[in-house]
């Protein structure tokens, strides 16, 4: 008898191939595959990444997989279907959402993400954690991505499915996404087995932008190199490039993107008035003490000389307010 992971597995297997089967060759499927045209999603991008449709059904799925000899328990330990409560009979989990199948490391289907069509809450509904599938350990599109995040030396981490999607139109096939958590140390080693250079392309969104800070921070600590990409306010890389093309994606996002430094030198400026002196000398303590903390002596002059040209300070006391830092920091 197979091991029930590998049950779980082929279950996902199978129900991807049908959701997706429903999605781009059924009546049922029409609306949400018209709405994903709609979006700027291609038949191209639709195939490649599996996307389906689960039906307005309760049972679709409960009886689809039981005729195939699956125990309504196990799909329900694999979070495809949900027990009723207090009863002894089981639900479809996603109904009438657009299913995006997450794969794990090594391209295995575990679990979905079901976005509903237009709007409405929850917006995307995902797998719960299962015996085989953890959202702090695998990152979207990874298996796919993995032998050109190698050849192209780079990996460019995304918020969302879509964003993934928008990247890989624009012919960036090294996109990686979370599943809408922050990225977890897990995640970033696993990066940093695969590559050193990331570029987070975060939405351009008071949340995105905080998580960005927060990622640059996790993969600092892994070893990685880090740049963020940055966009208009308000959009995000599926928003931009269905607005700008996948050209100006390219040349003035992903090209165009920022030193960890930079980005960090920014998001301090966020909400300050740097007229007013008070905030000023503020916003350059916590400057300088993000820059004490650059592992390169290269990288902290480089930084310091830009901050005393921009603040007209003497270097010379810049640097002596970093070796301070330093000191307090060990
Ligand atoms: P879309 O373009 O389809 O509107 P998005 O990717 O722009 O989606 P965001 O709101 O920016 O959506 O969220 C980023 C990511 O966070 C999503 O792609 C998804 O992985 C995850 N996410 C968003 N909302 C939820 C939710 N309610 N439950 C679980 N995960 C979510
Ligand atoms: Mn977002
Ligand atoms: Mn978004
Ligand atoms: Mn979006």
């Amino acid at each position: 008898t197979p091991k029930p992971s590998n049950k779980m597995i082929e279950a996902h297997d199978l129900l991807r191939k049908f959701y997706h089967h429903l999605l781009v060759n059924t009546k049922e499927g029409q609306e949400a595959y018209d709405y994903l045209i709609g979006r700027g999603f291609t038949r191209e991008v639709i195939d490649e990444f599996e996307i389906g449709f689960a039906l307005d059904s309760w049972e679709f799925v409960t009886k689809f997989l039981t005729k195939r000899g699956y125990e309504p328990e196990e799909l329900e330990k694999a979070g495809i279907l949900v027990k009723r409560e207090g009863k002894d009979s089981y639900l479809d989990r996603f109904r009438n959402r657009i299913m995006f199948p997450l794969a794990d490391l090594q391209g295995k289907t575990v679990a979905f993400s079901g976005r509903i069509l237009g709007e409405g809450q929850p917006k995307y509904l995902n797998t719960p954690e299962t015996s085989i599938f953890s959202k702090g350990k695998i990152l979207y599109n990874f298996h796919r991505a993995k032998k050109h995040i190698r050849k192209n030396q780079e990996v460019i981490l995304l918020e969302g499915y879509a964003d993934v999607i928008a990247a890989h139109k624009a012919g960036c096939f090294n996109g990686v996404a979370t599943m809408g958590t922050a990225l977890t140390e897990e995640q970033a080693a696993t990066i940093k087995r695969n590559v050193e250079n990331v570029i987070i392309c975060y939405d351009s969104d008071g949340a995105g932008i905080e998580a960005a800070y927060k990622a640059g921070q996790v993969l600092t600590k892994v070893g990685c190199t880090v740049k963020v990409a940055v966009m208009p306010s308000g959009y995000d890389p599926d928003d931009y490039v269905n607005q700008y093309g996948t050209e100006a994606f390219r040349g003035e996002v992903l090209e165009a993107s920022l030193t960890l430094m930079a980005f960090k030198m920014r998001y301090l400026r966020r909400g300050k008035n740097l007229q007013n002196e008070a905030e000023r000398i503020r916003y350059i303590d916590e400057v300088v003490k993000e820059i004490s903390l650059l592992p390169r002596a290269v990288e902290r002059d480089h930084y310091l000389r830009q901050i005393s040209q921009e603040f007209s300070l003497s270097l010379d006391a810049l640097k002596q307010e970093t070796q301070q830092n330093n000191r307090f920091e060990k």
